[in-house]
């Protein structure tokens, strides 16, 4: 059965786990890294993203987190998630922050939160059917510049006129700057699922000679 980790340092991680179970996987909270074992797939929650590489830091997580994004393992970071997978972080505190990187991506860590909160939009998502879809953005994040290789899934629009992006993918990273988690609607689980899938049926897949 496929087991998918939530990262449960901090932030919406339960939410995550009730979509995931919903969708009838086994979802498993991630704390320590032998707790990564056996996992199929690892979500990295929204919440706060200087708080959870603290955390990540104090429990010896930063480098196992940092070898699964980076040795192609299917990870979904969603908002302060999204944050830390990106390989480049702007708009950060002092001195910056640790980030685990992997997604070849500019993130702005709050690029909609000083003049708004959280709001809601309709996002136009074609990966996901001509439906839009509902998102839940709480002090979000937006990619304002995305590398050779990375899909944009969905856009807004930008400060500057220019759309920007806020959900991505390349290869098996998802990366949104939304909440998922916090609507009814399952269609970004699901898709991840299936890059997870994917992932599993290259693993097992003979190698192309
Ligand atoms: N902007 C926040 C951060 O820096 C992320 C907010 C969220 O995850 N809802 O971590």
């Amino acid at each position: 059965m496929t087991t998918i980790g939530v990262l449960a340092l901090q932030g919406a991680f339960e939410e995550h786990i009730k979509m995931l179970e919903r969708l009838g996987v086994r979802a498993v909270e991630v704390r320590k890294p032998q707790e990564l074992e056996g996992l199929d797939g690892l979500i990295i929650p929204g919440g706060e993203s200087t708080s959870m590489a603290l955390i990540a830091e104090r429990w010896g997580l930063v480098e196992p987190l940092r070898r699964w994004v980076h040795s192609g393992r299917p990870t979904w970071g969603t908002c302060a998630g999204m944050i830390l997978i990106a390989d480049r972080a702007t708009g950060q505190k002092e001195g910056g922050q640790t980030l685990l990187g992997g997604l070849d991506v500019t993130v702005n860590r709050n690029y909609f939160g000083r003049q708004v909160n959280s709001f809601e939009a309709w996002l136009e998502a074609p990966i996901l059917g001509p439906e839009p879809i509902r998102a839940v953005f709480i002090r979000a994040p937006a990619v304002t510049e995305v590398g050779p290789g990375v899909e944009v899934l969905a856009t807004l629009p930008g400060k500057e006129g220019q759309p920007v992006a806020v959900a991505l993918r390349k290869g098996p990273i998802l990366a949104t700057a939304f909440h998922p988690e916090l609507t009814d609607d399952l269609r970004w689980h699901r898709l991840f699922l299936q890059m997870v899938t994917e992932a599993q049926e290259q693993a097992s897949a003979p190698a192309e000679r």
